[in-house]
């Protein structure tokens, strides 16, 4: 518990990359006596369900880091450690690259149909063990049951849409310019695949990646977070009792900047696919040149969340809620600023703080819970920091605005009014419970206020104005857009960021594009 304690400490002050805070092999062992009740009593149904993996996968096979260290995956709402998972490095993961690379030949040759039938059987597994997957994100990542269950749901979406569209990877035939030739466009899977994944969301953000890389031909290596690795393996397992054959899909985790440096240096490896930081991105991206890969990437945001003076009031306080506090505010899409109009702004506010008032913190596990702790302590300090940012400024708090009484990393849901574009709640994404309330006056003020930062993911706005729906619409300068909805995630539609939120889409028919390459063939001389 001790050294939990001081990783716990290492994170929260950012030194999570080193190998130091690897133990050494003695420490592996899964502590099952020192977890509360509940968190007990949910381990153990995951590890009789099988699927409580702490071992990397190479090559199909469970394996232990090569010099046999491990850390500690701990439970954010009690500190408790969970398990002590394979960390592993470079090594690991060229053996995981060439298993996808030895995998890629034969798994791209089955035909559409096979690999659909494969994604389909996964699927079919995810929702059969729903429960067991939602209780280790719940003890990993703490969002609510609730959540993790709806997680469970829209992580497994992207397999089923990605198994049918399998099947839909058509070519073209373009008309020829010269008559004794005929023109053919074929659409290959790019090769072993990078996917890098954050902890939010622990298996949407590599099933979004998995699912059309596997569906196109691609074969994977996933890094997921060292906070949430236990989600992402017992997914991994799944996929094997599915049916994907050995190397197809591999995990490793551990050292994070060994593991990406493996991967960005390898030529085996065709394409990085991303989502987290910007910053993490940004390197990937530099990292990426040398090899000149395929890049894609699913960066932060710096959503606003517009609320007009003629919009519905219940709808836009539903909608500003369900964009803010969804994962205790820790979603790329949450609504980090929300501009309201001056002829509804106390109106608003006050409504807003009497839903938020009733937003319930706790653990996760707990059914009555829709607020879970943050992350890590690192995380918790942000949000202090921009708060004092903003009330130094001139902000006022008009709820919350400190740790809850709960202890660890749980945060107060937070209400701030009177925020400017001077204050770091504006400027740059909080990733906690805080909603910043920033008065406007006009239409185009409130574009150009949204439209004032780097990032450029998602954006919402709550009117009942038909054509201002569509001229706010069409200005905002992001990639995703909710009119008069603060839910718009889905499978079937593309997700992506413009401006310094990321490159290419994920999810829906543009998704698998990303995953493909175009080959031209001109067949001459046919007269
Ligand atoms: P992060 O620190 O960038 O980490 C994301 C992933 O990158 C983790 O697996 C991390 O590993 C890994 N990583 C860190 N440094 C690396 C390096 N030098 N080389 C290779 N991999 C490296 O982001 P996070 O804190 O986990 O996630 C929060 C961020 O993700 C927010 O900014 C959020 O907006 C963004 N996000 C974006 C989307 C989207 O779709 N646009 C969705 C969800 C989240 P370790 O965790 O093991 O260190």
């Amino acid at each position: 518990m001790a050294l939990a304690m001081a990783m716990r400490r290492a994170a929260a002050l950012g030194a999570r990359h080193i190998l130091a805070a690897c133990a050494s092999p003695s420490s592996r062992v899964v502590p099952r006596c020192h977890m509360s009740a509940d968190a007990g009593a949910a381990m153990e149904k995951i590890r009789a369900a099988g699927l409580l993996r702490t071992q990397g996968l190479i090559g199909g096979q469970w394996v232990d880091a090569y010099d046999g260290r491990t850390i500690e995956v701990q439970n954010p709402a009690t500190g408790e450690v969970l398990a002590n998972v394979s960390c592993m490095g470079s090594r690991e993961t060229s053996d995981a690259i060439a298993s996808a690379h030895s995998t890629f030949y034969s798994w791209s040759k089955l035909t559409a149909s096979e690999r659909s039938k494969a994604l389909r059987k996964w699927y079919d597994l995810i929702i059969s063990h729903k429960e067991e997957l939602a209780l280790l994100m719940t003890l990993e990542q703490g969002k609510p049951m609730k959540e993790a269950l709806g997680e469970v749901n829209y992580g497994a979406s992207f397999i089923e849409y990605f198994a049918e569209e399998a099947k839909r990877i058509y070519g073209d035939i373009i008309p020829q310019s010269l008559s004794d030739r005929r023109l053919l466009v074929l659409k290959q899977p790019v090769g072993v695949v990078g996917a890098i994944t954050p902890w939010n969301f622990p298996l949407a953000m590599i099933t979004r990646k998995v699912g059309p890389a596997l569906a196109c031909g691609c074969t994977v290596v996933v890094k997921p977070s060292e906070f949430t690795p236990l989600t992402a393996l017992a997914a991994a397992d799944l996929a094997l009792q599915a049916g994907i054959p050995a190397g197809t899909l591999n995990v490793v985790m551990g050292n994070a900047p060994e593991i990406g440096d493996a991967l960005l240096q390898s030529t085996q490896v065709r394409k990085i696919t991303f989502t987290g930081s910007t910053a993490v991105g940004k390197k990937l991206m530099a990292g990426s040149a040398n090899t000149v890969k395929k890049v894609s990437l699913e960066l932060g945001g710096n959503a606003p969340c517009i609320v007009f003076d003629d919009a519905d009031i219940d709808v836009a306080v539903k909608g500003s809620l369900a964009a803010k506090f969804r994962n205790s505010g820790q979603t790329c899409v949450c609504a980090n600023r929300i501009l309201v109009q001056e002829g509804i702004y106390e109106k608003f506010a006050s409504a807003f703080v009497m839903a938020v008032q009733s937003l319930q913190v706790g653990n996760g596990l707990e059914e009555s819970t829709s607020q879970g702790p943050l992350i890590n302590e690192a995380a918790v300090q942000k949000v202090e920091k921009f708060i004092n940012d903003a009330t130094s400024k001139g902000a006022n708090i008009m709820l919350g605005g400190k740790r809850h009484s709960l202890g660890m990393t749980f945060y107060e849901p937070t209400i701030v009014g009177n925020v400017s574009n001077d204050m770091l709640l504006f400027r740059e994404e909080v990733f906690g419970p805080v909603a910043p309330l920033v008065p406007f006056k006009t239409e185009e003020e409130a574009i150009h206020m949204a439209n004032d930062t780097n990032a450029g993911l998602a954006a919402y706005i709550f009117t009942k104005s038909i054509p201002r729906s569509w001229r706010v619409s069409e200005a905002l300068e992001y990639g995703l857009v909710g009119v008069n909805e603060g839910l718009i995630s889905t499978e079937v539609a593309p997700f992506g960021g413009v401006k310094q939120s990321g490159l290419g889409r994920e999810g829906s028919k543009y998704g698998v594009d990303e995953y493909l390459e175009l080959k031209y063939i001109c067949m001459g001389n046919l007269n």
